[in-house]
């Protein structure tokens, strides 16, 4: 890896990428930006407080009730559609939808 500012060998100290020769730093977001983040926890987040979700009028594909929480959840990549998640408020049941 080189420094983008004076193309010196980047060298990690502490921690931290910084260019061996003009100490410039390379910001931690540009390596972490590669990895996709799983959603799975943020959907486990939801489940146990649904009491803080919104409610949408939304048909219950198990037991057809017609109020389900609701939120939104980045999938995948920044420039893709985010998926929306659904709960039902009867009988708890979880789906997703693409918008
Ligand atoms: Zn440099
Ligand atoms: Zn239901």
């Amino acid at each position: 890896m080189f420094c983008p500012e004076c193309g010196s060998i980047i060298v990690n100290k502490k921690g931290k990428l910084v260019c061996s020769s003009c100490g410039y730093e390379v910001k931690e977001g540009k390596i972490k930006d590669r990895q996709t983040k799983k959603v799975d926890k943020t959907v486990k987040v939801a489940k146990e407080n649904p009491e803080v979700l919104p409610k949408i009028k939304a048909k219950c594909p198990k037991c057809g009730n017609e109020e389900a929480y609701f939120w939104v959840v980045q999938t995948r990549a920044a420039d893709e559609a985010p998926t929306r998640f659904y709960k039902c408020t009867k009988c708890g049941h979880v789906w997703r939808e693409y918008d």
